[in-house]
């Protein structure tokens, strides 16, 4: 499955405003929680964005938002992608978010995710209070970890165009090595060159923000 330039756009946006005064903040803050991201292995949960796409628009968003910087932007949307995602698992049109929580608990798949979802509940529950960077993170990781333990998968395939010689291949990428940022080296098969793959963007740019 291929999986898109998550970071496509936020990109081109920081470097035009790095030339800007008064961005130099802006972009600091975004490197440190690019940093994060990379540090927690946060992996999206690709095949439920494959069952319901506009869960992968909601999914950039919160990654961006994050990064960005309005948290509870971020914390908004990351909760809808849950939402979706665990309507569609238990087929369940009436419950509230909350209520999708207690009923997903029980299901074998999410035993050891308890805390998980206490963290997510307790965002649902307590909407009116101002949440944070560390929030917005803590839920993103945890919407991602649940929702990959309701969808899984052991490997993605990402398609490759060599820079070299324009040589499209396919590269196989485990679960585990499929978070946010994490920079994979694969190999044209043709001219043998290397080409670098980062999850959620397909160039290099989170890695050099
Ligand atoms: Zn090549």
């Amino acid at each position: 499955m291929a999986f898109g330039s998550l970071f496509a756009g936020l990109i081109g946006y920081l470097i035009s405003a790095s030339k800007a005064r008064g961005f130099e903040e802006i972009i600091n803050n975004a490197r440190e929680r690019v940093h994060y991201l990379e540090y927690f292995k946060v992996v999206p949960p690709m095949i439920l964005f494959e069952k319901d796409h506009l869960t992968e628009t909601f999914y950039k968003e919160a990654v961006l938002a994050y990064i960005l910087g309005p948290p509870n932007s971020s914390i908004i949307t990351a909760l809808r992608v849950l939402e979706k995602g665990l309507r569609l698992r238990l087929n369940d049109e009436k419950s509230n978010l909350a209520q999708l929580i207690d009923e997903v608990k029980e299901l074998r798949e999410l035993k050891d995710l308890a805390h998980g979802l206490r963290i997510l509940r307790n965002q649902i529950v307590h909407r009116d209070k101002e949440s944070d960077d560390r929030d917005a993170l803590e839920v993103l990781r945890h919407v991602s970890e649940v929702l990959n333990h309701l969808y899984p998968f052991d490997e993605v395939i990402h398609t490759i165009t060599c820079s070299i010689c324009k040589n499209k291949y396919e590269h196989s990428i485990k679960a585990e090595e499929a978070y946010l940022c994490n920079i994979i080296k694969t190999k044209c098969k043709k001219c043998r060159r290397s080409n670098v793959i980062i999850i959620g963007k397909e160039l290099g740019i989170p890695k050099t923000l």
